[in-house]
């Protein structure tokens, strides 16, 4: 299949180069030279703009930055520029509104489009073993479904338009809040006189058990190997899960949700972010109890 691929960076270079893999035709465009450059040495074709680089296509797939750049990308280089009834898919982590929007302004001029947000970080991009949670019509998500298992391990049709970053959001907001939780206990555990590892050895197999303990735990040394056994290097940078909070804030504000524990999660990584600490995983929030 001839497919665009717009946003080479940290995540679209390795998927771009699992789709080339997969034996697609990928036409490429980034504003970044040093991203195009990597992008030629992964076997893709690359443009000096979107809209020539979606010239002749069946699919374009996006990976960007955020809902800003996404909306102009489309609205001024992809839509009216691929081929009508050209499949779109916006892999961007973007708020819910926007998504909903470019995807109506895509249907009016004749296209079907899915926003497809991912789980899982740069390693899952390169290795071709991302989770795609899909927004869109049947008939949009069975077209995009085959091009997003050449990039991911999971394909999940989460509903209508939208309801792809709806679901990556309410994921990462309760991520933050049992991972906060964690870093509590395990810093009172630590005052009351209980070690580490038993508490872990105790809470791993009773009710206060979750994923941020048993697969990612915040403290050194113990659990399976995670980003806090590296001083919290590599991982899911602080910096992405405020992106995200910061998302989920505003659309629970449209939704009219009550999230008092997101916000509670959303004010603690703002502040450590604001502290410098953006570039660490974010489960060195536990340096802040
Ligand atoms: P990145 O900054 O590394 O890559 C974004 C790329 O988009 C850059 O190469 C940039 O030059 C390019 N770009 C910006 N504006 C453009 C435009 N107008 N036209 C063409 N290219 C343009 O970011 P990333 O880490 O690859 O993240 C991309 C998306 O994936 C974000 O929405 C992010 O929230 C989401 N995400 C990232 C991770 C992660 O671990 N990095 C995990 C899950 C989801």
């Amino acid at each position: 299949m001839k497919i665009a691929f717009i946003g080479l960076g940290n995540m679209g270079g390795g998927m771009a180069a699992n789709l080339v893999k997969a034996g697609h035709s990928v036409r490429a465009f980034d504003l970044s030279e040093d991203a195009l450059a990597a992008a030629r040495d992964n076997g893709c074709e690359t443009f000096t703009s979107a809209a020539e680089a979606c010239d002749g296509v069946e699919a374009v797939v996006s990976m960007l930055p955020n809902g800003q750049i996404v909306k102009s990308v489309y609205t001024s280089d992809v839509i009216g520029k691929a081929p009508e009834g050209t499949i779109l898919l916006d892999c961007s982590t973007i708020d819910v509104a926007t998504a909903r929007e470019v995807i109506s302004a895509a249907k009016s001029s004749g296209y079907e489009m899915v926003d497809a947000p991912v789980s899982g970080g740069i390693a899952a991009a390169n290795a071709g073993t991302l989770t795609f949670m899909v927004g869109g019509t049947d008939s949009a998500f069975s077209r995009a479904k085959p091009i997003l298992e050449a990039m991911g391990k999971a394909v999940i049709h989460a509903g209508d338009a939208g309801n792809g970053q709806a679901a990556k959001i309410c994921n990462n907001m309760l991520l933050a809040i049992h991972m906060i939780g964690t870093c509590e206990a395990f810093k009172m555990a630590e005052k009351l006189g209980l070690d580490a590892q038993t508490f872990y050895d105790i809470s791993s197999v009773s009710s206060g058990q979750n994923w941020s303990m048993t697969s990612y735990c915040p403290v050194p040394g113990v659990g399976p190997q995670s980003p806090s056994d590296n001083d919290y290097q590599g991982g899911f940078a602080t910096a992405l899960m405020l992106k995200d909070l910061r998302l989920a804030m505003e659309a629970a504000d449209n939704a009219d949700a009550a999230v008092p524990m997101g916000a509670r999660a959303a004010s603690i990584y703002e502040d450590f972010n604001g502290a410098g600490n953006g570039q660490l995983d974010f489960s060195a929030i536990i340096k802040t109890f």
